[in-house]
């Protein structure tokens, strides 16, 4: 068995596979070091957070299939704790919860919109927020109101990577790290010290995947960037609050995404610039001054209690979107061929759904979880450059100029950011 990728999917697989067949052979290549890519940079919220649209999921399988993957991904951050737990890794994991605020009229709409409709597909947990009770639990500047749903925990990602790779070669699984794969083919991973031979290929290189020969077009690298503080003073947490630690978001088109981290620091992350042309990935996490300035700029926003903060780091990274932003995992058992990814941003918790998924697929075990609508789904690919480019740049300038429309007093959500979306596929 190889797998190609040592990020959280990789990991999450090889942890499984070893734990349900200890006689198997198995091997994680990574092009660098285990948790090079998002699963060691990314904002660490472990969430139940669909990756796709219940929609399209239903369109295919059906109403009940979506209600049983959401179910399950609620399932899958009490796993992902329980295993952290289990194998000892300490990753800072709190589960409190995710508050979404709305600081505008019209993400006010959207957020009242979105609760109905998590209501109306029996996700009941998840509730509005009067602007009191979103201050009772942090105080952000120019909140109108919120909404809170208790299926969502903050995590340190590195720790948790670092300590799966640990726990993955802890139950005999070989590790090899700088050791790019150049090729897969069925049967094969090619390396440049040579061809590790397979019965399963496994990729599990996610935002990375259109660097392998014939997946260019496959999952469209999608940036994300991250600024983190220096650890603030008990001074300001009294004015924040956020005593819970829960994770923050909001619902801006252009949206950002925030913890508190154990050791008093905000990490708030949001898209700077979406997507270089021609599928290419960041250099080692390096991110535009631009990126970092727009993103210092909505942390003073957010928390003036926090403004005189020093960012003490910023970097950037890569995820996988595929053509209808809806994530996939699948094995074709005729020639060995398997996958899991294009998760939109919400890989932390669904790449150890795809890792439990993956190991009953290859083992060709009949159950509930290889049903699921995710399992095998075939999407079209991205279109050719410079489309793919023009395309998502218009995207965001579309969603950036509708946050900017909406920030002047517009009530409703920008037809323009509707349109943006239709276009997308993202509807
Ligand atoms: C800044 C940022 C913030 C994010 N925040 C969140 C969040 O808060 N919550 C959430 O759920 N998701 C978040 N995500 C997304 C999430 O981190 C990813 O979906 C998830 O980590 C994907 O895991 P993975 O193992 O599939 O991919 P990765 O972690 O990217 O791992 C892929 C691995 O494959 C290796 N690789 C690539 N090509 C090759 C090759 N040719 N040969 C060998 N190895 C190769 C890479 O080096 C890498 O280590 C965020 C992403 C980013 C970038």
């Amino acid at each position: 068995m190889c797998i190609v990728g040592g990020g959280y999917t990789g990991l999450w697989t090889a942890y499984y596979l070893a734990g349900a067949a200890p006689d198997l052979r198995i091997a994680v290549v990574e092009k660098e070091f285990c948790g090079f890519g998002a699963s060691g940079r990314n904002g660490g919220w472990l969430t139940a957070a669909l990756a796709g649209s219940r929609r399209r999921y239903a369109a295919t399988h059906g109403r009940q299939a979506v209600l049983e993957l959401q179910r399950e991904m609620q399932r899958t951050v009490d796993e992902v704790i329980a295993v952290a737990a289990t194998e000892s890794i300490d990753a800072d994991i709190v589960k409190s919860g995710n508050v979404t605020v709305a600081r505008t009229p019209a993400q006010m709409g959207r957020l009242q919109a979105t609760v109905a409709a998590d209501n109306e597909w029996g996700d009941r947990d998840h509730v509005l927020l009067a602007a009191e009770e979103v201050a009772d639990r942090i105080r952000v500047a120019a909140a109108l109101g919120g909404s809170f749903t208790p299926h969502c925990a903050r995590l340190q990602p590195a720790r948790l990577v670092r300590g799966l790779a640990g726990a993955v070669e802890r139950r005999g699984v070989e590790i090899y790290e700088r050791t790019a794969v150049s090729n897969i083919r069925p049967g094969e991973a090619v390396t440049a010290s040579g061809t590790v031979r397979a019965r399963y290929v496994l990729r599990a290189t996610e935002g990375f995947t259109a660097g392998i020969p014939g997946l260019r077009r496959q999952w469209l690298p999608m940036n994300s960037a991250m600024v983190v503080t220096e650890p603030l003073p008990s001074s300001v947490w009294d004015e924040i609050g956020w005593e819970a630690c829960e994770t923050l978001g909001d619902i801006a088109h252009a949206y950002m995404y925030a913890q508190r981290t154990a050791d008093g620091r905000i990490a708030l992350g949001g898209r700077g610039v979406p997507y270089r042309y021609g599928s290419r990935t960041d250099t080692d996490g390096r991110t535009q001054p631009a990126t970092v300035a727009s993103l210092t700029r909505i942390l003073r926003e957010f928390f003036p209690a926090a403004a005189g903060a020093k960012v003490d780091h910023a970097w950037a990274g890569v995820l996988g979107v595929p053509r209808d932003w809806c994530s996939t995992v699948g094995v074709d058992r005729v020639s060995g061929l398997g996958w899991a990814g294009g998760y939109v941003g919400h890989g932390v918790a669904t790449s150890n759904l795809a890792g439990r998924t993956l190991r009953d697929l290859v083992l060709g075990l009949d159950t509930p979880l290889v049903k699921l609508p995710w399992v095998d789904r075939k999407v079209r690919r991205w279109e050719p450059e410079p489309l793919r480019w023009l395309g998502v740049h218009a995207l965001y300038t579309a969603y950036r100029a509708a946050d900017r429309l909406e920030a002047r007093g517009r009530t409703s959500t920008a037809s323009l950011a509707r349109l943006a979306d239709v276009v997308a596929g993202r509807d």
